[in-house]
């Protein structure tokens, strides 16, 4: 099975990945977490991505595209859910493409939908775990705060070391993040309604206001 999943930063779009990839043994590929781990290892194309990560703009189609449709082409026989990607028309297309190309199917796409306001305040609140980047945790959501270990917050799920996402920090990239998301000419609402109006794809939307479990239990009612 292969999904993709839509959603503004902020809202909740990686943790419910992570529920459904499990169920269903699916790869989740991430494309801000791919760029991270390349940032990380110090490779060329983390050098060519740093710098537009950190103004919250998009990296460029040329880097970006065929840096998904490698990854996804790796797990083709195992099925995954893609997120982060298509986050404009314009890669929604190349995506839809690709697929056809290659003999993949797009079996349902998912639609978070959430106020940007809502989405803003979420974000910044938002806490990275050093082990999982899953490990949900908040420290304006009481189910799922931090704990206090020695003075520090640390993951409340498995006790590791946490951080803040310099882009979550900061208002302006923030704010750019969701302008792209929210336009819906050539932006990601865009994307998504590419998928709604070609009709051959099963789109779930839900409302990402409600708790986590709330969430994920409308989506997984729809999905096989
Ligand atoms: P995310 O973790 O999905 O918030 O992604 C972090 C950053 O990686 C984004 O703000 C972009 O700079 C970059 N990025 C992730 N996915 C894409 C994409 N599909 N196209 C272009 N840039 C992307």
């Amino acid at each position: 099975m292969n999904i993709l999943a839509f959603g503004p930063n902020g809202s909740g779009k990686g943790t419910q990945g992570a529920i459904i990839k499990d169920k269903y043994g699916l790869a989740h590929i991430e494309s801000g977490a791919i760029f991270r781990e390349h940032i990380k290892g110090g490779t060329e194309l983390g050098k060519k991505a740093k710098e537009y990560i950190e103004r919250g703009d998009l990296v460029p189609d040329d880097i970006t595209i065929p840096m998904v449709l490698e990854t996804l082409g790796k797990y083709k026989d195992q099925g995954w859910l893609l997120d982060g990607f298509p986050r404009s028309l314009a890669q929604a297309e190349a995506l839809d493409k690709a697929l056809q190309e290659s003999g993949m199917k797009l079996d349902y796409v998912i639609e978070i939908v959430l106020p940007r306001e809502v989405a803003k305040e979420r974000i910044m609140g938002r806490r990275l775990c050093a082990n999982d980047n899953n490990h949900p945790n908040h420290i304006a959501f009481e189910a799922i705060k931090p704990v206090e270990k020695d003075g520090k917050l640390v993951c409340r799920v498995c006790g590791g070391e946490l951080s803040t996402r310099a882009d979550d920090q900061d208002e302006e990239a923030i704010n750019k993040r969701h302008d792209i998301y929210y336009d819906d000419k050539t932006g990601t609402m865009a994307a998504v309604n590419y998928f709604k109006n070609k009709g051959d794809v099963k789109v779930i939307s839900v409302d990402g206001s409600k708790n986590i479990k709330e969430v994920s239990e409308s989506i997984l009612k729809e999905l096989p």
